[in-house]
């Protein structure tokens, strides 16, 4: 990563710094894998981050708080080096949100395995029929003496069929709407429990639609209290939202990098590209985009860290503006490419297709203006 002055700000302590630099010794040295198999790749990468320790901070350690900041910090730095192993960081963290901050020390256990990559984990919230729409979801759970039985499906599950466990979000109907949802948490070896679909995306990561047919949990499967699930998905979303536009940082530098590389290597009309002013216009609207997307970023994360409720506000922000930005920076750079951005597996062909979906999910980008308009007004 050429530019590091971002690790000075004030948002950062030290241990953020530090965190920083092993890190990024340990991508230059790990990283990127090899996609071909993307399931072999995750299983590898998430075996990877646990060995070394990284998965560490993707769940909050008993009687604390998630760090946001490192999730950000480690976020933003695998994704600037493979943006799959950013993904598989993610899942962990995601997939384990509910757990984490609401589950009971038995669920807990879980987290010993995802945090030393020996089990993962997986976010079951989208459905077929309510993707932004959370509190329309029609996958049920109903109470049966000491078990609950859940039928529905749900879509797009990332890390859908190769997970170990799922926490799964599910209509226990003590209210109407969203405070009638509630999570569970559901080993993938649950009887009933299947893939009906894997979901090609043109940044191919393990992706799935699944189907709960009269799957049975016990009663201890609930994670916190019937009738939060809703609450408890915001409140983890508030989290990892930020992390998400972390994420779209990393990439949106890496293109950065690449582009400051490119213009100044590559010789036209007997000059570097980089002597052109209209590109140095672009150059300069990519690095204004990236400190700006730094900015709100580290901001949602810092004010989270100092032990905000909620940051709906910041973590809408951010992923709004680091990801739209990232994507904008990731097209100059194919731009200033020339063929070779177009080229398959150069570095910002990968970019432009890995920072698409990240426009999408955990909250479209139109569905956070409404949720910062909301906020403002
Ligand atoms: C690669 C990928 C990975 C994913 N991983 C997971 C996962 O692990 N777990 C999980 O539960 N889900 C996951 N999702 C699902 C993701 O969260 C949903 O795709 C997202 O919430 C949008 O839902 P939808 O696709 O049904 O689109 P829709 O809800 O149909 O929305 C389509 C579009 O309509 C617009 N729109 C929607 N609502 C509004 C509004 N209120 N105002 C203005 N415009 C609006 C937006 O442009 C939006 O993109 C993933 C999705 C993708 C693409």
């Amino acid at each position: 990563m050429a530019d590091q002055s971002f690790l000075d700000w004030p948002f950062l302590a030290d241990k953020h710094r530090a965190l920083a630099t092993d890190l990024q010794a340990w991508c230059a040295m790990h990283l990127p894998v090899d996609h071909q198999d993307v399931d072999s790749a995750c299983r590898g990468l998430v075996r990877q981050l646990g060995a070394a320790g990284w998965l560490e901070h993707s769940v909050a350690k008993q009687g604390e708080t998630l760090d946001v900041r490192s999730l950000c910090l480690l976020r933003e730095t695998l994704a600037y080096h493979d943006a799959l192993a950013d993904f598989s960081f993610a899942m962990q963290g995601l997939g384990m949100g509910a757990v984490s901050l609401f589950g009971t020390p038995e669920q807990q256990a879980w987290l010993d395995k995802t945090r030393r990559g020996e089990a993962i984990a997986a976010f079951a919230l989208t459905e077929p029929e309510s993707g932004s729409d959370v509190a329309n979801l029609q996958t049920t759970a109903q109470r049966e003496g000491d078990a609950f039985v859940l039928n529905g499906e749900k879509t797009w599950i990332s890390n859908g069929g190769i997970a170990d466990v799922y926490v799964v979000f599910a209509r226990t109907g003590e209210a109407p709407g969203a405070k009638g949802l509630s999570a569970f948490l559901v080993p993938a070896n649950t009887p009933g429990l299947s893939v009906v679909e894997r979901l090609e995306v043109i940044a191919p990561h393990p992706l799935a639609q699944l189907k709960f047919d009269n799957i049975r949990v016990p009663a201890a499967a609930l994670i916190g209290q019937a009738g939060s699930g809703f609450k408890m998905a915001m409140s983890v979303l508030d989290v990892f939202r930020t992390t998400v536009g972390a994420a779209a940082l990393g990439m949106a530098r890496r293109a950065l990098d690449e582009t400051r590389g490119r213009v100044q290597k590559r010789h036209l009309f007997g000059a570097p590209l980089a002597d052109l002013q209209m590109v140095q216009g672009h150059v300069a609207d990519m690095a204004l985009g990236v400190d700006a997307s730094a900015l709100l970023v580290y901001r949602s994360a810092w004010t989270k860290d100092q032990g905000a409720a909620r940051v709906t506000r910041e973590a809408a922000m951010a992923k709004v503006h680091a990801t739209e930005t990232a994507q904008h920076v990731i097209d100059q750079a194919v731009q200033l490419h020339g063929g070779d951005g177009v080229r398959r597996g150069t570095v910002v062909e990968q970019l432009y297709r890995e920072i698409r979906a990240l426009r999408i999910y955990e909250g479209a980008t139109d569905v956070q203006k409404v949720v910062i308009a909301r906020q403002t007004l």
